[in-house]
């Protein structure tokens, strides 16, 4: 059973897409990109959700990374939850993906140089100078 909740069974699934605390984080993340349809909660569906029709690899490789940034950090605070009584903290959380995808962008990306506050209130309009 689920460590958090002790009310579903411990999928990857529940953990990461359908559980309270996970749909706060890609409810925050969906939010800041402007992300309006329905989070899947099956895994490699809501992985393809974060992709642009249209859009340059380089720009398609940004949004995979928030994906992995977002369960990355969702599994990590929840052992932190679990194994150090912490506190749920979503925005937390989706703070910190911000951070490090934007340290990622910074340093993969060389036409990215938008900074970090600019990356926080319009990352379409960053993700637009990616070359
Ligand atoms: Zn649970």
């Amino acid at each position: 059973m689920c460590g958090l909740c002790g009310l579903e069974e411990e999928s990857c699934c529940h953990l990461f897409f359908d559980y309270n605390f996970a749909r706060r984080v890609w409810g925050l993340c969906h939010r800041w990109l402007g992300v309006l349809v329905m989070s899947q909660i099956e895994p490699k569906s809501n992985f393809d959700q974060f992709r642009m029709n249209r859009a340059l690899e380089t720009v398609n490789n940004v949004w995979n990374t928030i994906w992995v940034g977002v369960v990355s950090k969702i599994w990590s605070h929840m052992n932190n939850i679990i194994f150090k009584r912490g506190v749920g903290d979503a925005f937390g959380v989706f703070s910190l993906v911000q951070v490090k995808v934007w340290l990622w962008v910074s340093i993969n990306c060389r036409s990215a140089s938008f900074s970090f506050s600019d990356w926080c209130l319009e990352p379409l309009v960053c993700m637009r100078l990616i070359t």
